[in-house]
């Protein structure tokens, strides 16, 4: 397997190796490759996105590129998610000026509020103003169209006067990494900037979200203090949430967190809120998230996403 992928190419430059196969739940069940999936409108909405057929393809074809066009071919309505992320309705913004903004996405502030906030508190004093809203991935996955969420941030970054965004989540950074004309910042280099960051001594099994499955600049960027990083979980493609896939595969989604647990591992590090919040979910122990440990917050992952997202949309919402 190559590390360095720049390009994704056509399916008809298939060979049939059946990589693709041998590594995807998904292919495997329906006994095609990425070429044959190409061929399938009745599959778009059952692959997961998270390209490990990409990773692993001689051709450098992916999977996740074909779904997406599937899926712009015929696209479904997906109303209650159009509903809830566009605009999102636990929103929280403000017109307050912030040259550097802590851009928490949806599912950060839902998932681990006490973190959001202790990271609010962290960077209030410096000036920093934070954001609770989508990046308008999980809309972009049904209809690969991102205008009117584009619009509504770069209407928000400008009112704000921002310059860089502080980002805490791997799908937020990914996703607006070439589609928002503003410097991006992990959250660890901001802690680096603070000397906030701490060492984690103990072996840590990190499950590797999808959207770094080529290149980690996130993992990168906190690397240094995870001496003792385990890479426990390289067979698992995705935490179940992946590409909007759950409801049409449901065995797989769920068989992804087994596969976890089978580990037995002492612990599961990630650093996406949402596998930390689908991991509790189905039962996994001792996850933990990342910038939870950074922040020097004892969070474990809540399930409460409806009352904690309500609760942070009116968090200092007079700020001023
Ligand atoms: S993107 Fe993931 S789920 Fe989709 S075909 Fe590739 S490996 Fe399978
Ligand atoms: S890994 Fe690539 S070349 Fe091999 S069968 Fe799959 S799509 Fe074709
Ligand atoms: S929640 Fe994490 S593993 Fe699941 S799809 Fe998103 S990034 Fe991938």
């Amino acid at each position: 397997m190559r590390s360095q992928k720049n390009t994704k190419n056509p399916p008809e430059l298939c060979i049939d190796c059946s990589a693709c196969t041998k590594h995807c739940e998904f292919l495997e069940k329906y006994d095609i490759n990425l070429l044959d999936f190409s061929k399938r409108d009745d599959l778009a909405y059952n692959c997961f996105l998270c390209d490990k057929c990409y990773a692993v393809c001689p051709k450098d074809i992916s999977g996740n590129e074909i779904a997406l066009n599937l899926r712009a071919k015929n696209p479904k309505p997906f109303k209650y998610l159009k509903f809830l992320k566009s605009p999102y309705i636990y929103a929280n913004n403000s017109l307050k000026k912030s040259r550097e903004l802590m851009f928490f996405g949806c599912n950060f502030p839902a998932f681990l509020p006490r973190t959001t906030r202790k990271i609010i508190e962290i960077f209030e004093p410096l000036g920093i103003d934070f954001s609770i809203d989508c990046c308008g991935k999980p809309l972009f996955e049904t209809t690969t169209k991102f205008e009117d969420t584009k619009d509504h941030l770069n209407k928000l970054f400008e009112q704000k006067e921002v310059e860089t965004l502080i980002l805490a989540c791997p799908n937020c950074y990914h996703f607006l990494k070439d589609k928002v004309d503003i410097k991006l910042k992990t959250i660890y280099e901001k802690f680096e900037e603070l000397g906030l960051n701490r060492t984690i001594e103990e072996e840590a099994h990190m499950f590797y979200p999808c959207p770094e499955r080529i290149e980690k600049p996130i993992f990168e960027s906190f690397k240094k203090y995870l001496p003792n990083v385990k890479n426990s979980f390289k067979n698992v493609n995705c935490c179940g949430l992946g590409g909007l896939a759950k409801s049409n595969e449901k065995s797989i989604a769920n068989g992804y967190c087994q596969m976890i647990k089978d580990e037995q591992t002492p612990n599961v590090y990630t650093y996406c809120a949402t596998c930390s919040g689908n991991f509790q979910r189905n039962g996994i122990k001792n996850i933990k998230h990342i910038a939870t440990v950074m922040a020097g917050v004892n969070e474990t992952p809540s399930t409460n996403y409806v009352a904690n997202a309500l609760s942070l949309k009116f968090y200092k919402r007079g700020r001023k």
